[in-house]
């Protein structure tokens, strides 16, 4: 199949480079210049695990090409897929424009014949987005065309396996023709029976914004359930797989830290409560997550204030971690934005280490780099020497097991603020740290 995707980022990258390996012909458009250029040479401007091979694989063998001429790639591509970003508005809703400017494109360029093409939101976008492209295209051409929903779950870290394997995929589509090109579209990719769910276009919309609010409310619930037994001493790391095991309740996404960042769960929750407000559904519940979020972000700063005092002037920490999660480069509303600006912010100095994401470092966090007041270490252990305390942010698997004699040594004093709860407070004692975590016993 001939195929367009719009926007070349975390998202469409992927499902660009994922339908070229089973054999359509894909053209990926985006207007950032520099980074088409960068694809074109099969540099990949991102760390996903996994997408290299099958980026160079596609550019290689002719079946995957980038361009920065949008127009001229929906123009004669039959499916397209509108993948560009939806940033939270000011009011907190998803910021359409770039998705309806792509649709406008699509309209513009429509050619007089060849097939009646599909127009597919693969970003994420309210319930009611479908109809809005549709009369945005409909402005600028007469011929017939198809409108669907097609919302993406891979997960950054895993994209490339989520979308080449995905648990399913959801469709929401008004017209027998797109779904029968979805289903032959799809089909390599459910092979082993996971399904390809069918529905209507407004269920299909509001599908991937209720996993997200899901996901995001299993977060702040157990980091509220970490706040109570922080209370009461007891340990969240137990409750966690007291309750993981019952069958109904699962033990993915339970566990306490310093709360969800990325570039989806907290706009996807802001842009829900929008729309519900809008329809006037309450959405208190969802607004309590994100209530639970921000105190949860704030917390491992309160824990270290309350140790070394509010001026933290003369004092150096040490970061380790600083992507919203292991296994990308993706710093968008991570914690440690809060977390390093706040240290910063009471005058501390911040050494900081992140396996992948130090370009992004470099970006986020310009400012602080040019003042001094932060460095970014080439080596985990660098950050350490004269730091007053190491604070762990991110659970990248090197800081698992690391040496934690050498930490001892290093740091001025034996103090980690972890963030994650990666060491137990038992083995901490015998290393002897001073060691706070998230919802359980300092030790
Ligand atoms: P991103 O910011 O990484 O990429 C968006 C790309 O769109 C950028 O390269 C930008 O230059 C391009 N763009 C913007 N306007 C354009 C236009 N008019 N024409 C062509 N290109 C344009 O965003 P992302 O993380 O890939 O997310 C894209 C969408 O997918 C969002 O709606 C997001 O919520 C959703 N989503 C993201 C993830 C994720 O893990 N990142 C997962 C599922 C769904």
């Amino acid at each position: 199949m001939h195929i367009a995707v719009v926007g070349t980022g975390y998202v469409g990258l992927v499902v660009g480079a994922g339908f070229a390996e089973t054999g359509n012909d894909v053209v990926c458009a985006d207007i950032d210049q520099a980074k088409i250029e960068r694809l074109s040479r099969g540099e990949i401007p991102i760390y996903e695990p996994g997408l290299e091979p099958l980026v160079e694989r596609g550019l290689a063998e002719g079946r995957l090409r980038f361009t920065t001429d949008v127009a001229a790639a929906v123009r004669d591509a039959e499916i397209i897929f509108i993948a560009v970003g939806t940033p939270p508005g000011e009011d907190g809703s998803a910021d359409l424009q770039h998705v309806l400017d792509v649709a406008e494109t699509i309209g513009r360029s429509m050619p007089p014949d060849g097939p009646e093409k599909i127009v597919i939101t693969k970003s994420t976008v309210p319930v009611g987005t479908a109809a809005k492209v549709k009369d945005a295209i409909r402005r600028h051409t007469d011929r017939a065309f198809h409108v669907c929903s097609n919302p993406e779950f891979l997960k950054e870290g895993a994209a490339v396996d989520d979308f080449m394997k995905p648990d399913r995929v959801v469709v929401g589509v008004e017209s027998e023709h797109a779904r029968q090109r979805l289903a032959e579209l799809y089909e390599p990719f459910v092979r082993t029976g996971n399904p390809v769910l069918f529905m209507d276009i407004a269920s299909a919309e509001i599908t991937k914004y209720a996993a997200n609010a899901m996901l995001a409310t299993r977060i702040s619930f157990m980091n509220m359930v970490a706040e109570l037994c922080a209370a009461v001493g007891a340990d969240v790391t137990r409750v966690r797989k007291g309750i993981g095991t019952d069958e109904r309740i699962g033990p993915a996404f339970l566990f306490a830290g310093v709360g969800y960042g990325g570039s989806c769960f907290p706009k996807d929750v802001k842009a829900l409560i929008h729309t519900m407000s809008e329809c006037g559904v309450d959405a208190s519940l969802l607004q309590g997550v994100e209530q639970v979020n921000a105190r949860q972000k704030r917390l491992l700063l309160e824990k270290l204030t309350a140790e070394f005092g509010e001026d933290l002037a003369g004092r150096t920490f040490a970061v380790w971690g600083l992507a919203f999660k292991p296994e990308t480069d993706d710093m968008r509303e991570a914690p440690s934005l809060e977390i390093v600006r706040g240290l910063v912010e009471r005058g501390a100095r911040v050494v900081a280490h992140d396996p992948e994401a130090r370009p992004e470092a470099e970006r986020h966090f310009a400012d602080l780099l040019a003042d001094g007041s932060l460095r970014l270490a080439e080596h985990n252990y660098d950050c350490l020497p004269g730091a007053d305390a190491l604070l762990i942010l991110t659970e990248w698997r090197p800081y698992r097991q690391p040496d934690f004699a050498r930490i001892r040594q290093q740091l001025r004093a034996p103090v980690i603020f972890d963030g994650r709860n990666l060491y137990t407070p038992e083995r901490m004692r015998e290393e002897g740290f001073h060691y706070v975590s998230i919802g359980r016993p300092a030790v």
